[in-house]
C-alpha cells in the first residue's frame, strides 16, 4: 500500500469547490486544531481517534459520503437537534450536520443578510456562498426547521441556492403542540421516503432508534466521567467528541467512543487526569458551539482550568434523553421520537424552565465551580435568555460569567482577561 497522501482535488472539483479558497479554509482549521488540540498534554489514547476524523474532515468522510451517493444512497444535511436522525436513517438516508463554526466570506453574507445576524447562520451561509463546504454539497436535501427567526429566513435564501425542505417546529410543549410536532415528523417521514425512494417500517425505524441510542449512550459515558476530580478528558476533547458525533459514520462512532469511555473509566479509577486535581471546573451553557469553534474552550483550559460540561445542543442537550426502545408499532415509535425531540430545551421554547433546571443540576453533579454562559452576538434568543440563567444560576449558589461573542478571533484576549479574573474568584 502506498503511503501517499490521496489527493481528494479531483473529488472536491466534482462537488464544485472553489479549490483555491477551500484549500486556504483547510490550512487555516488545520492550524487552528494544532494550536488548541495537538499542545495538550496526557490526551486520552482514544483520541487518536478523532485526530485522525480531523486530519481526514473534508476527505475520507466525504468519500464515503460520494461512494455512497454513487450507489444510490441519499444524504441529508440538517443545522439543528431537532430533526430526528432515527426517521433520516430509517430510510437507509446518511445524516450529515452543517452547522459551521468559522467566520468566513461574510463579505459576500452581507450582501444578502443583515450584518447583525449571528455568526452560525452567516458562517453557513458563507461556506455555501464561497463553495467551501462539501457536506452542503453532498448533501441531496437540507432538512431546515423554523427554531429562530434568524434561521427561517436564511433557509428561504438557501433554498434558492439548494434542495431545501423546512420542518415547523412548535414554540410551546403544550399537548396541542405536540400533536402537530407529530404530524411534522409525519411528513418528514414522507419527504425522506420520496427522496430515497425506501419505505420506513417498524423493523427499519426500531433498529435506527436502537443504533442512534447507541451513539447517545457512547457519548453519556463520556459525559459521566468528567464528573470526577481530576477530570479524565479536557473539555475540548469531549467537545471534539460531539461535534464529530453530527456527521461521523454512526456504528463506526459509537464503537470508537465506547472504546475511549472505558478508557476514562479506567483513567478515572486509577486516579489519572488531564489537570491537576483541585483544578477550576467549569460549565458551559449557550448556544452550540459548531466545528471547528473551539474558542471558549481553548481560552478557559489555557488558563489552568478545566471545562466538565456543556449544556447546549454540542454537549448534553445532543445525548442525555433516549427515544423509548419498548414501541413496536410504527405510530408509536413516532410519538416516541416525538416526545423525545420536543423534551430538548433549547431556547426558541418558552418557557423554557427546564434547561434552567438542567443547568443547576448539571452544574451540582459535575462539580462545578462556576458556570459561564455563553451567547453568540445577535442571537436574541439565548441573550435574553443569559438573563434568567444567571439569576437561576446564582441563586442555586454558583458564581456565574455571561459572555457574548462571535467567531471572531478579535476578543480572544479581552475574553482571556475576563475569563483569567473569573477564574481566580472562584
Ligand atoms: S440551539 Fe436550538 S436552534 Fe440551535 S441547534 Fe440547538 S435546538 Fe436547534
Ligand atoms: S445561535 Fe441563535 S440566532 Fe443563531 S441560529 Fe442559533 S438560535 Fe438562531
Amino acid at each position: 500500500m502506498s503511503d501517499q497522501p490521496v489527493d481528494y482535488h479531483p473529488m472536491w472539483a466534482e462537488l464544485g469547490l472553489d479549490l483555491p479558497t477551500h484549500d486556504a479554509l483547510l490550512g487555516a482549521v488545520g492550524q487552528l486544531f494544532g494550536d488548541a488540540y495537538l499542545t495538550q498534554e496526557n490526551r486520552p489514547q482514544g483520541m487518536d481517534y478523532l485526530n485522525f476524523v480531523m486530519s481526514e474532515v473534508h476527505g475520507l468522510r466525504i468519500k464515503e459520503l460520494d461512494d455512497y451517493r454513487k450507489s444510490g444512497g441519499k444524504v441529508f444535511g440538517t443545522f439543528c437537534l431537532y430533526v430526528p436522525e432515527e426517521i433520516i436513517r430509517a430510510a437507509a438516508g446518511w445524516c450529515v450536520g452543517l452547522c459551521a463554526g468559522a467566520e468566513f466570506a461574510y463579505d459576500q453574507v452581507e450582501q444578502i443578510m443583515p450584518r447583525n445576524t449571528c455568526s452560525l447562520i452567516k458562517s453557513f451561509m458563507g461556506f455555501k456562498l464561497a463553495k467551501v463546504c462539501p457536506y452542503i454539497e453532498s448533501a441531496d436535501l437540507v432538512i431546515g426547521e423554523t427554531t429562530c427567526d434568524g434561521k427561517k429566513k436564511a433557509y428561504e435564501l438557501l433554498g434558492d441556492m439548494h434542495n431545501v425542505y423546512v420542518m415547523e417546529l412548535p414554540q410551546m410543549k403544550r399537548d396541542v403542540d405536540m400533536a402537530m410536532w407529530r404530524d411534522e415528523i409525519r411528513d418528514l417521514m414522507a419527504k425522506v421516503e420520496e427522496v430515497t425512494g425506501n419505505t420506513i417500517t417498524a423493523e427499519s425505524l426500531k433498529a435506527s432508534i436502537k443504533e442512534v441510542n447507541d451513539k447517545r449512550r457512547a457519548l453519556q459515558r463520556i459525559a459521566a466521567t468528567r464528573a470526577a476530580d481530576p477530570a479524565p478528558i479536557s473539555g475540548k476533547d469531549a467537545l471534539l467528541a460531539t461535534q464529530v458525533a453530527f456527521y461521523d459514520d454512526v456504528p463506526r462512532f459509537t464503537q470508537m467512543m465506547n472504546a475511549l469511555a472505558d478508557e476514562l473509566e479506567a483513567r478515572v479509577a486509577a486516579g489519572e487526569g488531564v489537570a491537576p486535581k483541585g483544578a477550576k471546573r467549569i460549565l458551559i451553557t449557550g448556544t452550540p458551539m459548531a466545528l471547528p469553534n473551539w474558542k471558549l474552550h481553548d481560552i478557559i483550559e489555557k488558563a489552568g482550568a478545566v471545562v466538565v460540561g456543556e449544556e447546549m445542543c454540542t454537549g448534553s442537550r445532543y445525548y442525555q434523553d433516549l427515544v423509548s426502545e419498548d414501541a413496536s408499532t410504527l405510530d408509536e415509535m413516532v410519538s416516541d421520537i416525538a416526545e423525545k425531540y420536543l423534551d430538548i430545551n433549547c431556547a426558541c421554547f418558552t418557557p423554557n424552565q427546564g434547561r434552567l433546571e438542567d443547568v443547576v443540576r448539571m452544574a451540582k453533579e459535575l462539580g462545578a465551580d462556576g458556570v459561564i454562559d455563553y451567547s453568540l452576538q445577535f442571537c436574541g434568543l439565548y441573550e435574553m435568555e443569559a438573563n434568567a440563567v444567571e439569576k437561576t444560576v446564582r441563586d442555586a449558589g454558583f458564581p456565574v460569567l455571561k459572555i457574548t461573542t462571535d467567531y471572531s478571533m478579535e476578543d480572544v484576549g479581552q475574553l482571556a482577561t475576563r475569563i483569567e479574573a473569573f477564574l481566580e474568584m472562584l
